[in-house]
């Protein structure tokens, strides 16, 4: 018997764990009581009224003899499938087949488990810093890793390069942890870049509805020959607040080949093979946040977090501290003050302002100098925090 040994070269993450340990020894020592969390990468808002009917009466259907659903199609139902194609025509001018979408229970399952259709020689290339589980599940496969430095030199959006030799290329627009987000310009030297090697990028939309700016694209098939290089991963959970409810989607665009064979096909095969599909009720409520009463509420929520996004902008750029984001993504990166390591500002900020921030070097060696903020917080924590950030920079 053998175990799978890259398992031992995961590298031990400790940093939500040890952001929680300072925090409960902060309280416990006495020294703040109310302690303002801007490091939260999970939505705080509840989820919009229309999922909320959809869910109940999906429910309802479900304990009818008529409306009864088992197993659902492992693809995911025709009637989410097409809402989402239609979504993207409307949002992004962008148009699909219902068979290029496969719904499920996240973007994160998905971003791992497309691993299962590539070999496990191929090279595969992701920005510093990162989403961590880009790099945890190819390590998990003992494919080799290349990392791309995202830095103040090239707006945290690293760009191929004539000598880049990698198969699998991870783009996360706008961008977990920064912030930032590649504009149509750029993304077209990406999807030129991997046509021209053969190479294929796996895209991760989970804050498209972030967006405000007309040249950032809100799908990679807004660019002209991604549908025969790009896989595009997008959630409800940003868009919607579904993070505890679980579902997102796939997108495989069918003139996608690779060694003669259809990736979507492959795709398909993977889940019909080891996944189950999403649960009727769970599918119904997405459907309910694509359509208009739905959306209009989901915008709502959306729009909440970016006016907290912009309150911390404004509150950074008065301080002068640099930083990325917020603009197209509730995240903000920003540079320590007076060149303090990520752990050094973060103790700053927690003991002097009481306020959490995420350490950068938990990202990546080039998160290191860095803190994130993100906007999912309330308006008055939000504002409250930035007052006490400016009082600790001017003592
Ligand atoms: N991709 C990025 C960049 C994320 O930040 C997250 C969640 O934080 C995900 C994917 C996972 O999304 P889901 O909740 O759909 O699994």
């Amino acid at each position: 018997m053998q175990i799978n040994k890259h398992y031992q070269d995961i590298e031990e993450t400790y940093l939500f764990s040890e952001v929680a340990e300072r925090v409960r020894k902060f309280l416990a020592s006495g020294a703040g009581t109310s302690v303002i969390k801007m490091g939260i990468g999970d939505v705080t808002r509840p989820i919009c009224h229309a999922a909320v009917e959809a869910l109940k009466s999906a429910a309802e259907e479900m304990g009818t003899e008529e409306g009864f659903h088992g197993y659902g199609p492992e693809q995911g139902y025709e009637f989410l499938r097409d809402e989402i194609a239609f979504y993207y025509e409307r949002t992004s001018g962008v148009k699909l087949f219902a068979d290029e979408i496969f719904v499920s229970d996240g973007a994160k399952s998905d971003l791992g488990n497309i691993l299962d259709i590539f070999g496990n020689d191929n090279v595969v290339a992701v920005t510093d810093p990162v989403y961590p589980v880009y790099v945890d599940t190819n390590v998990m496969a003992g494919r080799k890793i290349i990392k791309l430095q995202a830095n103040f030199e090239n707006g945290f959006l690293p760009m191929p390069s004539e000598d880049l030799e990698a198969d699998i290329i991870y783009l996360c627009s706008p961008n977990n942890p920064t912030g930032a987000a590649y504009t149509k310009a750029q993304l077209q030297e990406w999807v030129d870049f991997a046509n021209s090697r053969g190479s294929v990028i796996l895209f991760d939309a989970a804050y498209e509805s972030f967006i405000s700016d007309e040249d950032v694209p809100r799908s990679i098939y807004q660019i002209e020959g991604a549908r025969s290089c790009a896989i595009e991963f997008c959630s409800f959970s940003k868009t919607a607040g579904f993070t505890g409810l679980r579902c997102g989607y796939t997108i495989v665009p069918a003139g996608l080949v690779r060694d003669g064979v259809q990736l979507r096909k492959m795709w398909l095969r993977r889940q019909t093979t080891k996944f189950n599909g999403v649960s009727y009720p769970i599918q119904r409520a997405a459907q309910a946040c694509l359509r208009e009463q739905g959306h209009a509420e989901i915008l709502e929520n959306i729009a909440y977090y970016k006016e907290n996004a912009k309150v911390m902008a404004e509150t950074f750029e008065e301080l002068g501290w640099p930083y990325t984001g917020g603009k197209n993504s509730p995240y903000l990166w920003v540079k320590c003050p007076y060149d303090m390591k990520s752990w050094e500002f973060f103790d700053v900020l927690l003991q002097k302002a009481n306020v959490v921030s995420t350490p950068g070097s938990g990202f990546g060696e080039c998160g290191e100098g860095y803190v994130r903020f993100t906007a999912f917080n309330t308006h008055e924590n939000t504002i409250e925090a930035m007052k006490r950030i400016r009082e600790i920079d001017s003592k």
